[in-house]
Formats: C-alpha cells, structure tokens, sequence
C-alpha cells in the first residue's frame, strides 16, 4: 500500500505529493509542523498536539488554513486510507509558495502538507537496555517552544549522536540541560524526577506533559526546573520523553554510566504507568 500524501486539502499517493520549489518551506525554512502516531489505530494527544500546532503557526504570524476541527478529520481520514496497524502522521505548514523575498508574500497561500506512514514501535531491545546520549552545545535559535521546520542544528547534533554510537544528542546552553534533539529529558535524583521548564529554550513536549501528570499521580515529586550539565552526569537515572521514543531509559551520557548502567526504578514505574494510560 503506498504511503499517504496530503497537498492543500488533497490526498494523493505520497509520491504524487509535489510542492515549488519556490515554497518559503524549502526556501527560508518558514514552516512549522507537527508529528502524531497513533496507538490501537487512534491518533495519541490529537487535540494536544493541533493546540500546538495553531501555537506554533500563531507565533511565526502564519495563519491556519483549516480551523483544528478540520485538521482532525484530515488525521483520521488519512489514518484510514493508509490502513497500518499504527500510523505516523506529519503535518507541516509553510508560509506558501512566492519569489525568494524575506518579507512575508502579500498573495501567497499557506502550503498544508500532510504524510501518513506506518508507525513501527521503538526496538524492544533498546527499551530494555536504555541508550547512550552525547551532549553538544545548544546551537538553535532563541524559540525552541516553536515547532519550526528549522532543524538544522537537531539533524547535526542526531547525526553526531550516531556517529558516536549513541542513540540521542542532548543540547547544553551555558552549562543548562535544554532538551534532545528528538525528545525532552527528564533525570531522577534521590527520588525526585527534574526537567528544563517550559519556555523559549525547549519544546513543551506532549508526552514531558503526561509524564510530568503520571509522576505526580504517583506521588512522585518533580522539578521543572534549570538542570545543570553535572546534575545529569550524576543522576541515578536519565530517560528521554517524546512522540517517537516514548520514555525510553538513558544508561550512558558522553559514554560514563548513568547510576548503575541499568534502566532505573523509577523510570521503569513510569514506563509501566505510560503503557496502562494509554488503555
Ligand atoms: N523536543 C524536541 C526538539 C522534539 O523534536 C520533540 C519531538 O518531536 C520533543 C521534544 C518531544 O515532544 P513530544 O512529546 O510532543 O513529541
């Protein structure tokens, strides 16, 4: 079955999917973008996930071209016609097609495109093992809230992550724990669960959210709160947060182990009570 394309209201195969070249998307990287996968076949954090994205489009002056109610038909219909098992779904908006000019175009109209994939889960082995991270300098712009299709400095910092067999790379700014590339970062010490807060320098994450509501359900007291680059390295546990890795345990940063080189009891408990909420 191919993969699902969407153009400006349009399903069409994935391949016939086709934007200019003069799209400010490709142009300027002036775009924002959203990803949703779907567990049992319905799409997680639906209504989450479109709130940020009309955020996101609010704070670059992009206007929506479909109202969120639209958005959500546009998922599921999508989710329907490329029938996986589980789903992927990318929507990515531009400020639309228009000769190369920094100022916004005073005619064009907005590019929706959205991509429904098969959502293959996170390899179980991993999960069990937990993954290695390297941590970079935070290289990115001053709105990291904003879900911008500008990620340049995530696509060198991933790639650097693998090319030092590590799973995640993890942005430092001025000595500050931010966030992953891909994923937010949460870290356990002496019980307390601790994460950078919401605000410019990190993307307030869908699944950082539902995990920050399951630890304190548990009674687990949790920090949003600047973390340094030593409190990581001396963490008992680390784990990563987002769409795609789920909670998924970190047991080496910068190649020295984290706690015990184990994935650790608590992260374990929230993994355990991310699964139960999810029905
Ligand atoms: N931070 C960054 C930079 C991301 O790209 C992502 C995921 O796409 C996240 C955090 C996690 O956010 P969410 O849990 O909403 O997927």
């Amino acid at each position: 079955m191919p993969d699902i394309g969407f153009l400006n209201g349009r399903f069409m195969p994935l391949d016939q999917a086709m934007v200019s070249v003069e799209d400010r998307g490709f142009q300027f990287g002036d775009g924002v973008y959203e990803v949703i996968r779907t567990y049992r076949g319905v799409p997680f954090q639906l209504e989450a996930h479109l709130g940020r994205l009309e955020r996101s489009a609010k704070a670059i002056a992009l206007a929506l071209p479909y109202q969120s109610r639209e958005w959500q038909d546009f998922v599921l219909e999508g989710i329907r016609r490329g029938g996986y098992a589980e789903s992927k779904v990318y929507i990515q908006l531009t400020r639309g097609a228009a000769p190369r000019e920094h100022l916004f175009p005073v005619a064009a109209r907005p590019t929706a495109v959205m991509t429904v994939r098969e959502m293959r889960p996170i390899d179980a082995a991993l999960q069990a093992s937990g993954v290695g991270v390297i941590t970079v300098e935070d290289l990115r712009w001053g709105r990291c809230d904003i879900k911008s299709v500008n990620l340049l400095p995530n696509v060198m910092a991933r790639q650097r992550a693998k090319e030092a067999g590590a799973f995640e790379a993890i942005f430092v700014r001025g000595g500050e724990v931010t966030e992953g590339a891909v994923s937010n970062v949460m870290l356990v010490r002496a019980g307390v669960l601790v994460t950078a807060p919401e605000g410019e320098r990190i993307l307030s994450g869908v699944t950082r959210a539902l995990v920050l509501a399951l630890a304190r359900k548990e009674g687990i007291p949790a920090e949003e709160r600047a973390v340094s680059v030593d409190e990581l390295r001396r963490a008992d546990e680390v784990f990563l947060t987002g769409t795609t890795v789920e909670i998924l345990p970190v047991v080496r940063v910068d190649g020295a182990l984290v706690g015990t080189g184990k994935p650790g009891a608590l992260t374990g408990l929230l993994s355990e009570r991310f699964r139960s909420s999810l029905g």
